[in-house]
């Protein structure tokens, strides 16, 4: 069941998704080559409680930090390690959520370290611009396959792959609620999109092979064939006026 959310319930999301909003400008400053993973996710840990917020993925199914990080191959789900240090052309996926008075918000984005090659831009690129034509379907009487066309027709028509082993998600009291949200599908069908949906819409994408397997850590998920992913989401209200982005200050 999709669970329709109140404008109550979705200030309450658009706080937590200013809160994410913020912390990802002040990571786009403060991660580094020669930094690790977790001395970024202690500084997101420490951002978040200051706000007064609670990370959302700190346990969830027994995961052990705040946030996602996925370097290069890694498309979700890495876990931050004093033994893992970014490094110049880098490609890095930063994935985080907090929660503000039981009400989840949930975004990602995936930032280029010193020099990269043009393709690896594009692919960066390529995987903003879907998710932001995701967005734009995101209006009343649109259906949700729209919204997972959208990402699939963008990102092929430029040569990447859509992953299928993971998709988006309703959020609200949870991290994940119904509906699923696919990146890929032919338009027109599913469920109707109607105001109070708040949907966490997260293409990913690769530079090869869309085939996953996950790392023995139990969490990791890479590509099969090794190509670099980029990994960008945001969490998005559906109301009369069209799509309300909760995790950006300018919605
Ligand atoms: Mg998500």
């Amino acid at each position: 069941m999709i669970v329709l959310k109140s404008p109550r319930e979705v200030g309450l999301m658009r706080r937590a998704g200013v809160i994410l909003s913020d912390v990802v400008d002040h990571l786009k400053g403060f991660v580094e080559s020669g930094m690790s993973t977790q001395e970024i996710d202690e500084e997101v840990e420490e951002f978040i409680g200051t706000r007064g917020a609670t990370p959302a993925f700190k346990g969830y199914r027994g995961f052990p930090a705040t946030v996602c990080i996925s370097i290069n191959d890694e498309i979700v789900h890495g876990i931050p390690s004093p033994h893992r240090r970014i490094k110049d052309g880098d490609i890095v996926g930063l994935d985080l959520g907090c929660i503000v008075e039981g009400y989840y918000a949930d975004c990602a984005f995936t930032l280029a370290i010193g020099d990269v090659p043009p393709r690896v831009h594009e692919l960066l690129d390529v995987t903003r611009e879907s998710l932001d034509l995701a967005i734009t379907q995101c209006t009343p009487g649109k259906r949700l396959s729209d919204v997972s066309h959208a990402v699939q027709r963008h990102v092929e028509a430029h040569g990447f792959a859509v992953v299928r082993a993971f998709v988006g998600h309703g959020i609200g009291r949870a991290l994940h609620e119904e509906p699923q949200v696919p990146n890929f599908g032919d338009p027109g069908r599913g469920p109707q999109l109607r105001p109070g949906m708040v949907l966490a819409i997260e293409p990913m994408v690769t530079m090869g092979t869309y085939e996953v397997r996950v790392l023995d850590d139990g969490w990791t998920a890479v590509t099969k064939d090794g190509s670099l992913a980029a990994h960008f989401e945001h969490t998005v209200a559906i109301t009369e006026n069209g799509p309300a982005v909760l995790t950006r200050r300018v919605p």
